[in-house]
């Protein structure tokens, strides 16, 4: 009876043994199968980091003027949307400008297209070097930019935008040997007395062509009643 029951305990280690065994191959597996999937995950979430990435680069490119590198109409039109938004429902500033290079066509035929595009960068770059950091100025077209000032009255905006028009006025421009003033005109509205966003835009486009009219190299500002 001894020995029978030795042989039964042997016989049940052993079982004892060979299932402990499969509990650890099947353990190791597991373990291999969660490392893997793991790792799959880190490289799927590193190739959606890189796809938001790219997305965002697409974005800034869509949105970016490349001769210029200011943002472009599109950005702007998002961009007006915003602080119209903001500006109605807090009952925040918000002024609108339209600037417009002076007699530009003449420099193009003058010296040339090349010559054009390099004034319209050098004019571009002065404008938004003395605009506030949270003014928006985009390149609407041509030789044509539009400005948001979102933190400042009319009168500020004014001041402001007389100070940057005359710092473009003085840029030294030497073409072909010769010293040359490119100026540009401006319209400047309250864009809060606008119901819309296109009835804001017309009013400072309106503004624009009075400084044109009236000799160019000026601002023209303008606080009229609410739209009709
Ligand atoms: P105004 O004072 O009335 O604004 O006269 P202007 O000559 O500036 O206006 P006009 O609208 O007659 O001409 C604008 C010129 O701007 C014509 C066009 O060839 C030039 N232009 C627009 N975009 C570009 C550009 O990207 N590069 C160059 N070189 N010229 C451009
Ligand atoms: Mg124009
Ligand atoms: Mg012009």
């Amino acid at each position: 009876l001894k020995r029978e029951a030795k042989a039964n305990l042997t016989e049940m280690q052993s079982s004892i043994n060979a299932c402990e065994a499969d509990e650890r191959a099947e353990q190791k597996k597991m373990i291999a199968l969660l490392e893997s999937m793991q790792k799959r995950i880190t490289e799927l979430e590193s190739k959606a980091s890189n796809y938001k990435q790219k997305l965002i680069d697409q974005r800034v490119i869509t949105m970016t003027d490349t001769l210029t590198k200011l943002p472009n109409r599109m950005a702007y039109e998002e961009k007006v949307e915003n602080e119209f938004v903001k500006a109605n429902s807090r009952n925040t500033l918000l002024c609108m400008a339209l600037v417009d290079i002076d007699h530009f066509k003449r420099i193009n035929d003058k010296y040339g297209h090349s010559v054009g595009d390099k004034t319209l960068q050098i004019i571009a770059s002065q404008i938004k070097k003395n605009l506030a950091p949270s003014d928006f100025i985009a390149r609407w077209g041509g030789e044509e930019f539009i400005i948001l000032l979102p933190n400042s009255d009319l009168d500020e905006s004014f001041a402001r935008l007389e100070k940057m028009r005359e710092k473009v006025a003085n840029l030294p421009f030497m073409f072909k040997g010769a010293r040359v003033s490119v100026t540009v005109s401006i319209g400047l509205i309250d864009a809060r007395q606008s119901l819309s966003v296109d009835a804001a835009f017309e009013s400072v486009d309106k503004l624009l062509y009075h400084a044109k009219q009236d000799g160019r190299n000026q601002t023209i500002m303008h606080t009229h009643v609410k739209d009709a």
